[in-house]
């Protein structure tokens, strides 16, 4: 027997099947999708059978060392995903592999996680012999079935092992999860005429693709729930992605109020030991429904029958390392794979998602009210540069009054404090100015070192001056705030307000962030200040205002999607207000009351903000008239990742002509770790056109030791 092993090593030079032969002690166990050690010049590598076969063309096989699975752990389903991905990110095949896996199973990690076990002891069919009254105890004891071991040990250690010895008791060994729901206890809700409607428009028999566009507060977690009710009734499975669930307890929550042990969940904030568990509950059809984050969409469930992407919209389905994959593509396939629906829901979907369904590639499923006619909220609009000639840098007068009068009525208060630029831009502290490339309407980029911003699409650069062109004004900065300074701000103004405070930072240690989201819901406070994490899914009755700080910052970022981002993080933040019987407001702070992404925010016109920006994805030939893929260039040495870059756009410009090609330009941080980056940027209507050419170029780059290629299609940031 020889079997087709496919190696890990960290090299990128290599990846490939290798074949080797199966000693006759091995045959039965070998099986496709299980792990084995192999020789690989002089180490022993970890791989996965990939093929099983009678002979090979190479002569001189080594035999395989050892066998590590059991159990499959890459089903046949799983081997040919990892397959399709690799040609869709011409990334590593090795690493689309790894990606499916949990730590604990990934080849040569060296993590070795336990499992854990309950042991238990039942009696031998004889028992035979003179016992004293411990031991008598003990076997009385398991006359009634299987017993705890912890429960014999209360009895007389002693006992229970002179009892093992005579073989009068037998172990069993049992695996225990570290991780449990308890049984299901709640009824799903009696579903509004709307929410029917939507349930009974999914083809549970069919591998389309569907668009739920629901308002915030629609109720788009019921249907989600019932829908996956029907799915199991017809013994089938379900699979569900959330943007990151433990910044979404209180959907988890829900879940397991109505499924409870039947559902297993895998997230980045569970332990390694418990992400194992999780997997092998799924891998052993413990479990029937899978909740997670991005790479849950590889949970290998069998006899799937449904696939659901909660808050479609969201930038963390895709991965922003190798493999680069995007979790709605990789669903998509996996509908198609299984013949079962994929439903995606958001109450802003992406344009191109949204696009898709204009052309009836998806099917569009609308839900445009809230449950039981409530209102959504009334939003108002601050211009803040009115405010900073008034003296208010933080809190507007209009903003402070409304806090104060939600105190007084014991009303609760969310507060956003927009963080979303990472990347360093300027803007004007009077007016709110950010400066744009005159090419591709993109914020430009602050170079501390060189002092000059920089276009990092097409590489435009101008230098850096201090006084504002529209105000005339020398207050052009970099500066940012953090939370913690609007915290001392506000409490200054508000003495005897209860104000929690909800980032990264407070919420990074593990159970926080649930802690906090409990304490507020129990109204231990009144106001919750926080950063982008309180615009998610968080679902309170008492919140009747929210409050956005800077509404800008998110518009400014060096982007083409910043003005979809803005919309769609104020909209859903918006959404948090009034969503049980209070009449819920909201109030925007912005240096761009004009803007028309804010402007559409304030209308929750979503169909008016997706065409006025296909409009301009369009002009500037954006996606999603265009597929785009960044190309990222790097080496330790700063000249040769420079002349490589441009050979490498002197070879796309030879080979495609129908493409637009940017670039080269230094990367958005250009130097990090010692590391030089450059990228180009190729903007592209079809698949077949770039996809060999970039595979020759990766292919050749595998090789050269100075110079690191990699790609990024659909990228998130360049
Ligand atoms: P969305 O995710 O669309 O923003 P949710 O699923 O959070 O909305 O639902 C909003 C609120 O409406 C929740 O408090 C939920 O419990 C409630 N709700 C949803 N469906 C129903 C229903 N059929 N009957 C009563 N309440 C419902
Ligand atoms: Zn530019």
């Amino acid at each position: 027997m020889i079997v087709g092993v496919l190696v890990e090593l960290s090299n990128k030079k290599i990846d490939r099947i290798f074949d080797y032969r199966v000693e006759e002690r091995f045959i039965d166990s070998i099986k496709i999708g299980i792990r084995v050690e192999v020789p690989f010049g002089h180490q022993v590598l970890e791989g996965f059978i990939l093929e099983i076969k009678k002979d090979s063309d190479v002569s001189n096989l080594k035999s395989i060392i050892n066998i590590i699975d059991q159990d499959i752990i890459l089903n046949r389903e799983l081997i040919e995903l990892g397959k399709t991905i690799q040609k869709k990110t011409l990334a590593t095949l090795i690493s689309c592999y790894q990606v499916m896996l949990p730590k604990a199973l990934k080849a040569k990690k060296n993590t070795i996680i336990n499992k854990k076990y309950d042991i238990y002891y039942k009696l031998n069919e004889n028992i035979e012999g003179n016992f004293n009254k411990k031991q008598q105890e003990i076997i009385n004891k398991c006359m009634m079935g299987k017993i705890k071991k912890e429960e014999l040990v209360k009895i007389s250690p002693s006992s229970l092992k002179t009892l093992i010895k005579k073989n009068i008791l037998i172990e069993e060994k049992k695996e225990h999860y570290r991780l449990g729901y308890q049984d299901s206890s709640d009824k799903i809700k009696e579903l509004t005429i709307n929410q029917q409607r939507v349930v009974e428009s999914v083809d549970l028999e069919k591998e389309d693709t569907y668009l739920l566009h629901g308002v915030t507060g629609s109720g788009k977690t019921e249907v989600y729930i019932k829908l996956i009710e029907k799915v199991l009734k017809n013994h089938k499975t379900a699979l569900m992605l959330v943007p990151e669930i433990s910044l979404t307890p209180q959907m988890v929550q829900r879940f397991s109020e109505v499924f409870g042990n039947r559902i297993a969940a895998l997230h980045s904030a569970l332990s390694e030991g418990e992400k194992y568990d999780e997997w092998r509950k799924i891998n052993r059809k413990e479990v029937s429904i899978v909740i997670g984050a991005r790479s849950a969409i590889f949970a290998p469930l069998s006899n799937l029958g449904i696939i659901i992407i909660d808050e479609e919209h969201s930038d963390s389905y895709k991965q922003d390392n190798n493999p680069r994959y995007d979790a709605r593509d990789v669903a998509i396939i996996r509908s198609k794979t299984n013949h079962c629906p994929l439903v995606m829901g958001s109450a802003t979907p992406s344009l191109e998602s949204f696009a898709r369904a204009g052309k009836g590639v998806f099917q569009l499923l609308s839900m445009p009210n809230r449950i039981n006619g409530k209102k959504l909220p009334q939003v108002e609009l601050i211009d803040m540069n009115q405010e900073i000639k008034k003296g208010n840098s933080y809190f507007s007068s209009e903003l402070v009054k409304q806090i104060r009068d939600r105190l007084y009525r014991n009303e609760q208060v969310i507060l956003l404090l927009n963080r979303r630029g990472y990347a360093s831009f300027i803007t004007c502290k009077n007016c709110g100015y950010t400066a744009k490339c005159p090419h591709c309407d993109i914020t430009l980029t602050y170079h501390k070192t060189s002092n000059m911003l920089r276009c990092h699409y097409c590489g435009y650069a101008t230098n850096l001056d201090k006084k504002c062109p529209e105000c005339k004004e020398e207050a052009i900065s970099s500066l940012g705030i953090g939370t913690e300074r609007v915290e001392e701000e506000l409490r200054k103004i508000l003495k005897n307000a209860r104000i929690l405070r909800m980032d990264y930072d407070t919420t990074s240690r593990k159970g926080m962030h649930s802690k906090m989201i409990s304490e507020f819901k129990n109204r231990e406070y009144d106001i919750l200040l926080g950063t982008q994490i309180v615009a998610k899914g968080l679902d309170f009755e008492d919140v009747t205002l929210v409050g956005v700080i800077n509404a800008d910052t998110s518009l400014n970022i060096p982007d083409f999607r910043s003005s979809e981002t803005t919309f769609s993080l104020l909209s859903q933040v918006s959404g948090r207000s009034g969503r049980s019987n209070k009449e819920g407001s909201v109030i925007i702070q912005t240096f761009n009351p004009d803007h028309y992404a804010i402007q559409f925010v304030k209308n929750h016109d979503y169909i008016g903000f997706y065409r006025k920006e296909m409009k301009i994805r369009y002009q500037l030939k954006y996606p999603p008239y265009y597929y785009i893929c960044y190309l990222k260039v790097s080496s330790k040495n700063c000249q040769e990742a420079s002349r490589e870059t441009n050979k490498i756009k002197r070879c796309l410009e030879k080979n495609l002509k129908e493409e637009i090609i940017l670039g080269p330009s230094p990367a958005n941080v250009f130097k990090l770790n010692n590391i030089y980056r450059y990228g180009i940027i190729i903007k592209y209507k079809k698949d077949i056109s770039v996809y060999p050419i970039l595979n020759n170029l990766v292919e050749h780059y595998r090789s050269n030791n100075k110079v690191n290629l990699e790609l990024d299609f659909n990228p998130n940031h360049f």
